[in-house]
């Protein structure tokens, strides 16, 4: 039964060579990539099956350019994005969370016309409670194809992407890919090793009643970010007049696929705990990958003040605030930033009323 409704499905490869259709000039080096890189996440997926049978949570005492400790499978994921990617000719440099700096196709290996920038493993330390975790991709076009990139060249705004995407490991292995016609969901039939075209046009839903904020932070939070939230849980009788629910993963992967399929957003602010940087996540392999995937299923992605692709990014390891998820609650967000900051925002609902005053006299 299940294989019957199966057959009739597209396989990656069919939905990719039928894509391609629609680009006559193009010369199937995308689609290689994608096809390389959706062979990594294969392997990835069956290292995080495994689990502690093959040690994958384990901490192996050395920590990457961001000071996090790696896990053994960070280093394993890395490496198999590295092997699988690099050698089919089709990428001219790569760049990753787990390298300081990109790496060059090595020279028995042709070199093509894109950058593959990547999170090989994102939410790791998901991996020892056995709680899903992901993979992060974004492709770019190589200013000068064919040879070494330099750093610079890396350095390109998220409306650069020409495809970005990611796996999700979870109870099944999922594969969610954007090339800027939309988004499209793939499942991995572990017993043809194929992943079939199971969510063929996923949209945010328009509203919402979920938000995901890691609270611990909060008083570290900017006013505008502490207005929404505060609304939010003053639920029926706050402004909002609706109760919310808050959802918290600490999976970056796993809290998009969720806003994907049942809406919601997800909120990392920038704050103030580390006045030196500009937020958690990473602008180049974590918020315009997901950035694109959302604005491309009908959602909004933000610095929480502008939108995240128009960033310029200055390094190759930046971080920077992101909000996400249903584009009301984005613009939301993104208002209350630009709206004239109170002394006690968001605390005292009468005040509401006031600011409705400040919104007319403008
Ligand atoms: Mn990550
Ligand atoms: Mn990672």
């Amino acid at each position: 039964m299940m294989r019957t409704l199966a057959k009739n499905r597209a396989t990656l490869t069919k939905f990719l060579i039928e894509e391609r259709r629609s680009h006559p000039d193009a010369t199937g080096e995308f689609n290689e990539l994608i096809l390389a890189v959706a062979q990594a996440t294969k392997l990835i997926a069956h290292a995080v099956a495994k689990g502690a049978l093959a040690g994958v949570g384990d901490d192996i005492g050395s920590i990457n350019v961001q000071g996090e400790g790696q896990k053994a499978l960070d280093v394993i994921a890395n490496g198999i994005f590295v092997r699988t990617t690099e050698w089919p000719g089709v990428v001219a440099g790569l760049a990753s969370e787990e390298m300081d700096e990109p790496r060059l196709v090595p020279a028995e290996y042709q070199r093509g016309k894109y950058l593959l920038v990547f999170d090989p493993l994102d939410g790791s330390s998901n991996i020892a409670v056995n709680v899903s975790v992901g993979s992060i991709f974004s492709i770019l076009r190589a200013p000068r194809p064919g040879e070494d990139p330099a750093l610079e060249e890396f350095l390109q705004p998220g409306t650069e992407q020409v495809a970005a995407g990611y796996a999700i490991y979870g109870p099944s292995t999922m594969l969610v890919l954007t090339v800027g016609r939309g988004v499209a969901g793939f499942t991995l039939d572990p017993d043809l090793g194929e992943f079939v075209l199971t969510h063929p046009d996923v949209r945010v839903p328009e509203t919402t009643q979920e938000f995901a904020i890691n609270s611990s932070n909060s008083r570290f939070w900017e006013p505008p970010v502490k207005r929404y939230v505060e609304e939010c849980l003053a639920g029926q009788t706050g402004p909002r007049g609706k109760d919310f629910n808050m959802r918290w993963i600490a999976s970056l992967v796993a809290e998009c696929h969720r806003i994907l399929m049942r809406g919601g957003v997800f909120l990392y602010p920038r704050d103030s705990k580390d006045p030196g940087r500009a937020g958690r996540l990473r602008l180049l392999y974590e918020a315009n990958p997901i950035g694109m995937i959302v604005e491309q299923a009908g959602g909004r992605a933000s610095t929480g003040e502008v939108p995240v692709l128009e960033v310029a990014p200055t390094s190759l390891h930046q971080r920077i605030g992101f909000v996400f998820g249903s584009a009301e609650e984005v613009e939301r967000i993104e208002r209350y930033h630009r709206e004239p900051p109170e002394d006690d925002a968001g605390m005292d609902v009468p005040l509401f009323g006031v600011r409705g005053l400040f919104r007319t006299a403008d």
